[in-house]
């Protein structure tokens, strides 16, 4: 046994000195890139984008933005997504990857490590340091995804001459859709700075492009006053602007327009309140735009790949729920920046020389309070009350007070050590605590990581939990709440179920090698890698489980 581990590590060393050094980043001319293949990739993540908000909005759109990609592209109008969780760093994880928590190994924003035993960030990597601030907001990498992305394999496939950047306000927004081999990812760094950082996983000091932008004083001139676009009164589509379901800004006492940025900065976080205005998403524009000229990117033959991620309609959303003004006026804003945004594309790498998708990464549930007075079955958890009555059962049933190490993402992670000294068997306690806690109010369903191991789930609820389960990270009990029930404020949506409301969202795809149509049929977030690569003759990502959706590309 001991001379096949001793063989299996010398391979392995051999298989790391054979590594392939970094090739030059040079474009090389001679290449046999195909010449058809779109010159730049944009993906576009609209963070916490419902479906409805294509349709519920549509009258208030120009026909620049969201209806241009809708009118001369594709539409595919019940796509969704296929597990749970439904958050920020795993959804950006799986539109880039092209599968779920289950491969990909992005199981949330932040979970608790079995390894380490603590809670660790899906972005976070303290063998880096910052790049254009001092602190540690840079201390960012895409290490914890264990799969590539489909920039990594284009970058595998053109000898690193197609380029990838990554942006967003949010540092996972950026890093993860950017993967592992991107020439950069860049995210906003609020505080009293408000420019844009880096980490040195990608670099040891920012562009000239960059520095130039953060000195440019552009987040600052988003320091105005946030009113409507439109007149108010036509803002038919969403409540009333006064009511009991919002959250509003620190310094001011009504959650209603007009908002005085600058007045409100310094009790907001100071550049950080930006993120939570549609004029976050002007600027996340601006930034892109600055990036594909001073990349070059889509400029000459080989394909380049950008990566924006929308982050302030999370934030608003957040904020303020899915049926306030300020919601309303942010897409409104946004499909104003879309607009711009393609204009720009047209111009700089030309029309019919690029391919666009946008897409989500969740949706997200309307204000519980607001489902409330609307009669609709909805509510909050009460965590504290289940907390003392499942703490009671443990100790009376196992006679230990230390068998939990962790309940996070509505997992719950057991001290295996503690139950291996009570002499218990690991599966007999899962199986023990699933029937305890199936009892317990607007407590749905309830699952031991051992039938998530050993059942194959092909449909239903329990499919996109399984996809979502990933067997090294996840925990040992897994639980469902009834729907609209959210551990949350009571103001402000939120986002995180396998319910319709956080599944369904955009999936727009549009320009080169694109048709023109639409589909009812159902897709799935994890069949846009597979597509995008199939598009550009690609590999697919390492771990992709999605479907090409064949329907969407020019034949
Ligand atoms: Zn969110």
């Amino acid at each position: 046994m001991k001379a096949i581990i001793n063989l299996l590590f010398a391979v392995l060393f051999v298989i790391s000195c054979n590594a392939q050094t970094k090739t030059s980043e040079e474009k090389n001319t001679s290449t046999n890139a195909n010449k058809s293949n779109p010159k730049l990739i944009v993906g576009i993540v609209v963070d916490q984008m419902r479906y409805d908000y294509l349709t519920r909005f549509e009258s208030k759109y120009g026909n620049g933005g969201f209806k241009r990609m809708i009118n001369d592209g594709f539409n595919c109008k019940n796509n969704h997504f296929n597990y749970i969780p439904t958050y920020t760093g795993p959804g950006h994880a799986s539109v880039y990857t092209g599968t779920t928590p289950k491969n990909h190994g992005i199981i949330g924003n932040n979970w608790y490590d079995k390894e380490i035993k603590d809670m660790v960030y899906c972005a976070g990597d303290d063998n880096v340091s910052s790049v254009g601030t001092k602190d540690d907001a840079g201390h960012m990498s895409p290490h914890r995804m264990k799969t590539t992305t489909f920039g990594d394999e284009n970058r595998l496939f053109t000898q690193n001459q197609g380029k990838t950047i990554g942006i967003s306000l949010k540092d996972r927004g950026a890093i993860l859709p950017a993967g592992h081999t991107a020439n950069a990812a860049y995210w906003f760094h609020g505080r009293d700075e408000g420019s844009w950082i880096t980490s040195t996983f990608y670099m040891n000091e920012l562009p000239k492009w960059v520095s130039d932008f953060n000195t440019s004083q552009s987040a600052e001139s988003y320091l105005k006053v946030w009113d409507t676009y439109y007149d108010i009164s036509t803002y038919t589509e969403s409540g009333s602007d006064e009511n009991a379901f919002e959250g509003g800004f620190k310094g001011k006492d009504k959650a209603t327009f007009p908002y005085d940025l600058a007045m409100l900065k310094n009790d907001n976080r100071g550049f950080d309140i930006l993120k939570a205005t549609p004029y976050g998403n002007s600027l996340t524009t601006d930034f892109a735009i600055e990036a594909i000229k001073g990349e070059q990117l889509g400029q000459d033959d080989i394909t380049d790949v950008l990566t924006v991620s929308y982050s302030s309609t999370d934030y608003v959303g957040h904020n303020f729920g899915v049926s306030s003004k300020e919601i309303e006026d942010t897409y409104i804003r946004l499909d104003k920046d879309l607009e711009r945004f393609l204009k720009f594309l047209d111009t700089q790498v030309g029309e019919g020389n690029y391919t666009v998708f946008l897409t989500a990464d969740h949706g997200a549930v309307e204000v519980p309070s607001y489902l409330q007075s609307m009669k609709i079955p909805s509510g909050y958890l009460d965590n504290k009350e289940t907390k003392t009555r499942f703490a009671n059962y443990l100790n009376t049933k196992f006679k230990s007070s230390n068998l939990i190490e962790n309940v996070s993402n509505n997992q719950i992670f057991l001290n295996r050590k503690q139950i291996d000294s009570l002499g218990l068997n690991i599966n007999d306690v899962q199986e023990a605590i699933v029937n305890e806690l199936i009892g317990y109010k607007h407590i749905e369903k309830v699952f031991s990581a051992q039938t998530m191991a050993t059942s194959n789930f092909t449909t239903g609820i329990e499919s996109l939990l399984q996809n979502g389960y990933n067997q090294k990270r996840s925990g040992d009990i897994i639980l469902l709440s009834d729907p609209a029930y959210i551990s949350y404020g009571k103001t402000g949506s939120t986002h995180g179920s396998g319910l319709n409301y956080d599944t369904h969202v955009p999936l727009l795809f549009f320009g080169k090698g694109i048709t023109h149509g639409e589909t009812y049929d159902k897709t799935v977030i994890p069949d846009i890698a597979p597509t995008i690569s199939a598009l550009l003759g690609i590999s697919f990502p390492n771990a992709s489980t999605g479907e090409v959706l064949g329907i969407v590309i020019e034949k």
